[in-house]
């Protein structure tokens, strides 16, 4: 027992030491034999009230087992787990003193704190990581939606047009479904600037690309072309129904209360059931009929005929 590297002691009733191995006495800092001091001396005084009650959990149950703080008499502080058990020479229930098994385990405990202040700063590290990476991410959305659209008005830019067009000319093609393409230019639009100023025709861009918003299905695609004109993609939609459907967005802009002078558009309308070769073809023959629209005197709308003129 002398030499067991576990610290061991023997305590009577009162909680005063009998007998305390080598280990023991080097746990405790006390050279000498530690008999008839009492445990609570190489207890840290915060933690006696505690270890009272644990004692007397012992003096209950038989047994008990913890750790708490020790400290020596030069001052130092340390660790120690302990198991504690009644003397088995107890009997018709007089406490006869309990055994004490104790190592110091300062290093465990420091390696633990060390430990649990590597994960918290572990978790904080990931805290912050998943807030960078949703800032990240609202970044990236903003700048695809800058790049997706146009920056004055907000709706789809050119770029985009084409790639939506390309997109639903393909799944049109491969449902056999009609789908019609408009080009709106608004009339006079130089005269507009000039009289009133480049702001103010900016305005007249904005509130053109509302209106035709706000009158589109959400499965149609109003982009601005460029300049003052738009394009309008119109999936699954026959020449009849693009023809209706542009009469209306000119008939709207024209009777929008617009507070400078009236703003009109012209309107070229062409479908894939005649012009179905390429996405491009498209384009051309809805050019083709704005082009008409405009030499017939403007604020109309006219579709590109089958044998490539505007009719
Ligand atoms: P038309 O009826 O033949 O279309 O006549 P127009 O004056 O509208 O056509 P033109 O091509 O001569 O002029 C287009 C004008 O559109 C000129 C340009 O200043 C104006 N414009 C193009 N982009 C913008 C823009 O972003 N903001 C403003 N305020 N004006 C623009
Ligand atoms: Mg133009
Ligand atoms: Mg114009």
């Amino acid at each position: 027992m002398e030499n067991a590297l576990e610290g061991m002691a023997r305590l009577n009733a009162e909680g005063r030491y009998l007998y305390a191995n080598a280990a023991y006495a080097r746990m405790c800092g006390v050279p000498d034999p530690l008999d008839g001091r009492c445990w609570e001396e190489f207890v840290h005084p915060f933690d006696r009230a505690e270890m009272s009650n644990v004692y007397l959990t012992m003096r209950s149950d038989g047994r008990s087992e913890g750790e708490c703080r020790g400290q020596r008499p030069d001052g130092t502080v340390y660790y120690k787990r302990f198991r504690r058990q009644e003397d088995a020479g107890t009997f018709e229930g007089r406490f006869d003193g309990h055994y004490c098994f104790a190592s110091d385990v300062t290093d465990r405990r420091g390696f633990e704190l060390q430990m649990r202040q590597q994960m918290q700063a572990l978790t904080e590290y990931s805290l912050q990581l998943e807030t960078k990476s949703a800032e990240l991410a609202d970044a990236n959305r903003m700048l695809e939606s800058l790049a997706q659209n146009d920056g004055l008005t907000g709706v789809p830019n050119h770029r985009t047009m084409q790639d939506r067009l390309r997109g639903e000319f393909a799944r049109c093609q491969r449902g056999a479904h009609p789908l019609s393409f408009l080009l709106l230019d608004i009339d006079h639009f130089k005269a507009y600037n000039d009289a009133h100023g480049h702001p103010e025709g900016d305005e007249v861009l904005r509130m053109v690309a509302a209106l035709l918003t706000s009158e589109a299905r959400t499965s149609d695609v109003v982009a601005r072309y460029g300049g003052e004109e738009f394009a309008v993609i119109l999936p699954d939609t026959d020449l009849d129904s693009a023809l209706a459907i542009a009469e209306r967005f000119r008939q709207v802009i024209e009777s929008h209360a617009w507070t400078l002078r009236p703003i009109t558009t012209s309107i070229g309308v062409a479908c894939t059931t005649t012009y179905g070769a390429n996405p491009g073809a498209l384009i051309e023959a809805a050019d083709k009929a704005l082009y008409q629209a405009k030499r017939g005197g403007r604020n109309q709308v006219f579709a590109a005929s089958a044998d490539g003129k505007a009719a």
